[in-house]
């Protein structure tokens, strides 16, 4: 990867990190990078560290042909798909932990989780070195907690965060969707809906009403702050945020 981006460094190298199954929401991280930086790295990595359960780790949906077909048509120059056993050789042991904003909200429900993506993000940095990396507002508690890994390392690269892109029913893209039956879906609308209340007690009974396994829904004082909320609709976890106004 290294020596592929040499000839490329006198310009900007903007970097999409991503777990593959590639939707509408990597492609506006994909087009922001395209617009912005004059060469555009996608890594494809489903980092078995930020995953707690075997099951869903195996049970991710996983489509390397189409994403690198994807990634191409979109304008990405270069994909980095590392196996597992490149990112995590044997004897493996350095982690980063982010250690306040990564043990709140999805960091309570999922341990290990953020330290998990925290560390593949520094190493896939590293081994990038990007001016520019773009994140999804989606994971809103993974930009805060990013941006907070590169102030308190000093890294020198710029994260941005782009809005979350939606189905036209309001439902938030991810690739675990497909994993939702009809009815499924049809009930993982109350997520958009509730947190369209912007208020936690409004949003909680809509989704217990709705019969929704509800992990939280809070109001998170990341910059800028979010309602967010996490349920499972059958086995399938879900996650969802909305910016609020600065003063409410
Ligand atoms: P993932 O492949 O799920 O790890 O996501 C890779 C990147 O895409 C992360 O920065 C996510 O926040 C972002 N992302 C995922 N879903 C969306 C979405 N619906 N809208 C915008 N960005 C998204």
């Amino acid at each position: 990867m290294r020596t592929a981006l040499e000839p490329w460094r006198a310009e900007s190298i903007g970097l999409v990190p991503t777990m593959g199954a590639l939707h509408a929401g990597h492609l506006s991280l994909i087009a922001a990078a395209r617009a912005e930086c004059s060469t555009v790295v996608m890594s494809l990595f489903v980092n078995p560290a930020q995953f707690g359960s075997s099951g869903d780790l195996n049970g991710y949906p996983r489509d390397e042909a189409n994403d690198l077909a994807v990634a191409a048509e979109a304008g990405v120059d270069f994909v980095f798909a590392p196996d597992a056993s490149e990112m995590y050789p044997t004897r493996f042991q350095t982690w980063v932990e982010v250690a306040e904003l990564g043990a709140v909200l999805e960091g309570a429900h999922r341990p290990g989780h953020f330290r998990g993506v925290a560390t593949i993000c520094l190493k896939l940095f590293n081994i990038v070195r990007p001016d520019v990396v773009y994140f999804g507002q989606k994971d809103a508690q993974q930009v805060a907690v990013l941006r907070q890994l590169i102030a308190d390392l000093a890294l020198e690269l710029e994260l941005r965060a782009l809005p979350t892109v939606r189905d036209r029913d309001g439902l938030a893209l991810s690739s675990r969707n497909v994993r939702l039956s009809p009815p499924e879906r049809t009930l993982a609308l109350t997520l958009p809906r509730a947190l369209a209340t912007r208020d936690p007690e409004s949003a909680r009974s809509l989704l217990v009403e709705a019969g929704l396994d509800v992990d939280y829904v809070e109001i998170a004082p990341f910059d800028p702050p979010v309602l967010a909320a996490a349920v499972r609709v059958g086995s399938t976890r879900l996650i969802d945020n909305v910016t609020l106004e600065e003063d409410s």
